[in-house]
């Protein structure tokens, strides 16, 4: 923009001095030729111009001076010169003036005697868990050149130990809270979620017969009764008796009676074969028992037994210790809204009350057989 406008005002300003030129020209020409005003003519100009300058050179001048409009432009210019020397003001010399200043540097180098890096160190830092650190480096006091590169530490990581358990005692009541774990060298904590065992695991059973327990005695102690505990073999037997259910749910003498003998529980029994003969019954109406000699032994648990079964979502839950935990709670409340479960699982005497469970893990089944005892004789 403003070069144009320079550019237009030297061009004004040549056409100006053109002007003067060729009318100072024409006179001169006029004259010299004669006085043949057909040259004067022949310049557009000269016909203002030539009335007036008939007269000495001196007059041309003024009225060059009346054409003043067009020299007025010519102090323009001159004004535009020292913007032009605005060009130095822009810095770029003492910008150039830097390079002699590092050229100095060499050239006192090899003036003077050869440099020797005088070593100082360059302060690392230290690596956390998080931040990458540094090594320390060594560098020239004088050139500030890199003697030795400080290098990367890769940062430590957090080193994690667990400062509080999950909570998986299934007789406390914040069951299921989350622990923590604390980092030695920073202090974070992160909390550890409680986990339950693996879904297959007897663990997982155990730890879910246990939790009902604890809300059965929830219940019974709510109702004024003592709080039940499990008996070692009773609660083999229930496990035992568990697994039977999944096959065949029910209280099948037959099948207690395996259970307790194949795990030698309860009371033992030695007894002789014998059946009713029914033709002598048919015939004469007597009941006559026939003894075979044949010697059955084995053993009956002597205790009560509620039995329920539910769905178990393992695709949905797994081993989400919270669903095991809402499996516990409901089936408590279901033995307790069945009064015909409830008035032996729920009986103050029986204080011996053992829990098996059975998760058929295919068809998303949970089993469960609880024993109930008011004596602790099997154990
Ligand atoms: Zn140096
Ligand atoms: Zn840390």
């Amino acid at each position: 923009m403003k070069n144009k406008k320079m550019t237009k005002k030297i061009i004004a300003a040549v056409i100006a001095f053109m002007i003067i030129f060729s009318a100072i020209g024409c006179e001169a020409q006029s004259a010299n030729g004669g006085g043949t005003t057909a040259n004067g003519e022949a310049t557009s100009f000269t016909p203002t111009v030539a009335p007036n300058t008939s007269a000495p050179d001196v007059t041309s001048a003024p009225t060059v001076e009346t054409t003043a409009p067009d020299e007025t432009t010519v102090p323009d210019v001159t004004t535009a010169t020292p913007e032009t020397t605005l060009t130095p003001e822009t810095t770029l010399t003492p910008e150039t003036t830097l390079t002699p200043e590092t050229t100095t540097a060499p050239t006192e180098e090899t003036t003077e005697a050869p440099h020797v890096h005088t070593p100082e160190t360059v302060k690392g830092t230290a690596a956390t868990c998080t931040k990458d650190g540094l090594t320390d480096g060594v560098r020239c006091a004088t050139c500030k050149a890199t003697l030795t590169a400080q290098t990367k530490i890769e940062a430590t990581g957090h080193s994690y130990t667990v400062t509080k358990q999950p909570n998986v005692d299934p007789y406390s009541a914040d069951f299921a809270a989350d622990g923590e774990k604390t980092c030695g060298s920073c202090g974070k904590t992160v909390a550890v979620k409680a986990q339950a065992p693996a879904i297959d695991s007897e663990e997982y059973a155990r730890l879910l017969a246990n939790r009902l327990l604890y809300y059965i005695n929830l219940i019974r102690v709510e109702e004024g009764n003592l709080p039940a505990q499990m008996l070692p073999n009773m609660t083999e037997y229930a496990e035992y008796r568990a697994v039977q259910l999944s096959t065949n749910f029910a209280h099948d003498s037959d099948d207690e009676t395996a259970a307790a003998t194949a795990l030698q529980y309860g009371k033992y029994f030695e007894v002789e074969e014998s059946y009713m003969d029914m033709d002598i019954f048919n015939a004469t109406g007597e009941v006559v028992i026939v003894y075979t000699g044949n010697i059955l032994k084995g053993y009956t648990a002597d205790c009560g037994e509620a039995i329920c079964k539910g769905g178990h979502r393992v695709s949905v839950f797994g081993n989400d210790i919270n669903y095991l935990d809402k499996t516990a709670r409901e089936t408590a409340e279901a033995y307790h809204e069945s009064e015909g479960h409830w008035s032996y699982i729920g009986r103050d005497e029986n204080v011996f009350i053992s829990i098996g469970f059975y998760i058929d893990i295919e068809n998303e089944w949970s089993y469960n057989c609880v024993c109930t005892s008011p004596s602790d004789i099997y154990g």
